[in-house]
């Protein structure tokens, strides 16, 4: 018997207008019969407006309130659209990722889920930046109480260098606005941040416990293999490939620390030629069964450094999208 109240999970399905009845059902009872306890579910390509032909839309509230019901027995999130940037000077951009939020913590307020996650944007512009997304989460706040939604945003710790933010940046901008983020470990490793020993990672708990309302939220937390370059995360693996993203260091310090009962842990792990929902439930399993099992291991192996993270093509030409 697990002696914590873990909750694991993994990024369970699209969410919008083509989201079928039997595409939650398979999803949810996979889920349970694993003892898996979280699902992330996600509008990553969801569009605004009617202009785009066969692209993926957001389903109305009562058909996510019809969703929630489902999987009323999990911890629920959604995933926000890539488009939204809360870092944009431009207008139109600044409206548009206004109108995806509003409508993800919408939905998500129906589904019955905690929070919207979301990257934050570019960090063009330097230290004013920080302020931006500080402000702009207030205003989004506001909205909500506003709406009387009580799921809030959860922007990510970003995994590329150019994006916003890091882990300080991330927590004390969204400990500021009131609302949640997301520590999305990989990206934190990714962009160079001290995951991979026991100090670094007290200190980030010890920040989360200061910005944070633990008393109100789990702290969501996204892990998964990652491949690392000079610019950061280059895209994300199954967890033991990649640059050596420290899962188990990571999972054994939160034991330790009494803290895994604090977070709701959504597993991100993608492989190109075996994604696919079995993979992924897998790579969920493999940290709950690591979790499960009461295991102690908090010796850091770093991987060889493979030839891919030298070649800066792929580095700098990655595909935005592919980020988690
Ligand atoms: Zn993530």
């Amino acid at each position: 018997m697990p002696e914590t109240d873990a909750m694991i999970g993994m990024a369970a399905f699209q969410l919008s207008t083509f989201t079928s009845d039997n595409v939650v059902e398979i999803a949810a009872t996979t889920l349970r019969k694993h003892g898996l306890k979280a699902a992330e579910l996600l509008c990553i390509a969801n569009v605004l407006g009617s202009r785009h032909r066969g692209a993926p839309k957001y389903p109305s509230r009562e058909r996510a309130a019809k969703i929630g019901k489902q999987m009323e027995d999990f911890q629920l999130s959604i995933h926000g659209p890539y488009t939204i940037s809360l870092t944009t000077k431009d207008p139109k951009t600044l409206r548009n990722s206004r109108t995806h939020l509003t409508l993800c913590l919408r939905l998500a307020d129906a589904l019955g889920a905690s929070h919207v996650t979301f990257h934050a944007g570019s960090r063009r512009g330097g230290s004013v930046v920080r302020e931006r997304v500080q402000q702009r989460l207030k205003e989004v706040m506001a909205k909500c109480e506003g709406e009387n939604i009580t799921a809030v945003p959860a922007p990510e710790v970003a995994g590329k260098i150019a994006s916003f933010g890091d882990f300080e940046e991330v927590c004390t901008v969204a400990g500021n606005a009131g609302c949640l983020f997301c520590w999305d470990v990989a990206h934190d490793f990714a962009r160079g941040g001290d995951v991979i020993s026991e100090t670094g990672l007290l200190r980030r708990l010890e920040l989360i416990e200061q910005h944070i309302d633990l008393s109100r939220w789990r702290l969501p937390v996204h892990i998964s293999g990652i491949l690392a370059g000079r610019r950061g995360e280059i895209h994300h693996t199954p967890l033991d490939e990649g640059s050596g993203v420290p899962w188990r260091l990571f999972l054994s310090v939160l034991r330790e620390q009494r803290f895994l009962d604090k977070v709701v842990i959504i597993c991100e792990s993608k492989a190109t030629k075996r994604d696919g929902f079995d993979f992924r439930v897998e790579q969920a399993l493999k940290l709950k069964s690591f979790v499960d099992s009461g295991q102690i291991d908090k010796e850091y192996r770093p991987p060889r450094p493979q030839l891919t993270q030298f070649l800066s093509k792929a580095d700098s030409e990655s595909d935005p999208t592919t980020q988690g």
